[in-house]
């Protein structure tokens, strides 16, 4: 049987510090448990067409870094979530234990060393 402990204070501590990240520049919707990017430049009342281009640019880097930590996020509540009802550390493919040596490397892994190529195809 596989120690959860350590795992938990790890995903818990990761998760704390994806939350204050993403709290900046993104809202959480407590429904649906997305982050939706928070509108950039909205602070300036008169944008000429250079400030304009830059909260462009701005906006789309910003939705970018939500959508990564958005995943993160997502991928270490589901963690917390299986340590919960008991199916931590199984593969999502197979049903097999995952490696504890991947957990370690990464506590939030959604499957075995074997069918890591498939983890991204996994349904979020
Ligand atoms: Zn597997």
């Amino acid at each position: 049987m596989l120690d959860t402990t350590t795992f938990k204070h790890d995903l818990e501590t990761k998760l704390t510090s994806i939350r204050s990240a993403l709290s900046g520049i993104a809202t959480h919707n407590p429904e649906t448990d997305d982050w939706e990017a928070l509108p950039v430049g909205a602070e300036s009342p008169e944008p000429d067409e250079n400030d304009e281009a830059d909260v462009v640019e701005e906006w789309n880097e910003r939705r970018a870094t939500v959508s990564v930590l958005e995943t993160d996020y997502r991928n270490l509540t589901r963690a917390l979530a299986k340590i919960a009802d008991g199916s931590y550390g199984l593969c999502e493919v197979s049903g097999e234990p995952i490696e504890e040596a991947r957990l370690h490397a990464n506590p939030a892994a959604r499957t075995c060393i074997a069918h890591r190529e498939d983890e991204g195809n996994l349904s979020l």
